[in-house]
């Protein structure tokens, strides 16, 4: 799938969990941890394509995420790129193919998954405001990239960088420690995990089972079957999933906010 594909399935995701949380857990989230949780969800699911490389030096190419943040980004993708195939060369077993790229290796495995989300939120606790304050900048640059894209891309990386700045610095100054930033670490990695399922459904699949060995590959990458699979930048991804996924953030967000919004108005249904 394609980046704002993918970023409004990790909002969509977000959204639809939160409200299945609050009606079934009844676990109350204020309407700045659900923005906020919502947005890094979204920018989580672009994570995983950072292994995707384009060209430094001309400033093209890459995935969405890649480039967020003009050539910074790109060059964070190009090293990413690298490392992954360096792990995959340094872990392949007999069957796993050979590969010049590391696309759709290191970072498209459960264990990155999980790592990212961990790791984002040990800094938030360890870093202190400033970590803090540095992850809601990237996390919700990545979101705006991916939920704003027509904008962002006409915009360039300049006003993209200056709102997640803005953004991110704002939502620090109201964003509770306590249950704010687990609430992070978790959404990174709900994120990267829905950006995994996105991909398993095209045919050129991810390495989910990474690292599982099975019948001497340790990369086995898991598809969808030909007949099935969703076609990148096709019509069934463009305009039936991604209007799915809207459909369930606007469900979602209402269901959320709807009773207390009818209950404003003094309105009883
Ligand atoms: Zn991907």
């Amino acid at each position: 799938m394609m980046g704002p594909s993918h970023a409004l399935s990790g909002a969509a995701v977000w959204l639809g969990g939160s409200w299945a949380l609050e009606y079934f857990a009844n676990y109350h989230q204020t309407p700045l941890e659900l923005a906020v949780g919502t947005a890094v969800c979204a920018g989580g699911a672009l994570l995983p394509d950072l292994d995707l490389s384009g060209r430094v030096t001309a400033g093209k190419g890459g995935a969405t995420v890649a480039n967020t943040f003009g050539r910074v980004s790109l060059f964070v993708a190009e090293v990413v790129e690298k490392f992954s195939l360096t792990v995959y060369n340094l872990t392949k077993m007999k069957r796993d193919p050979d590969r010049h790229n590391g696309h759709r290796t290191l970072t498209h495995t459960l264990p990155f998954a999980l790592g990212m989300g961990a790791l984002t939120t040990w800094a938030c606790g360890a870093g202190g405001k400033w970590a803090v304050i540095g992850i809601l900048f990237l996390m919700l640059g990545l979101a705006v990239r991916g939920l704003l894209h027509t904008w962002a891309e006409r915009a360039g990386w300049i006003p993209v960088t200056i709102v997640s700045a803005g953004a991110g610095y704002a939502t620090y100054l109201y964003l509770p420690a306590g249950r704010g930033y687990p609430l992070l670490g978790i959404a990174v990695g709900v994120g990267c995990i829905v950006h995994l399922l996105g991909d398993v459904i095209t045919s050129a699949g991810v390495p989910i089972l990474w690292p599982v060995p099975t019948g001497r590959r340790l990369w086995r990458m898991i598809g969808a079957p030909e007949t099935f699979a969703i076609a990148a930048g096709g019509k069934v991804e463009t305009v039936v999933l991604r209007s799915a996924f809207f459909i369930i953030c606007l469900a979602a967000a209402f269901g959320l906010a709807g009773p207390t919004i009818l209950e404003q108005f003094d309105i009883r249904i």
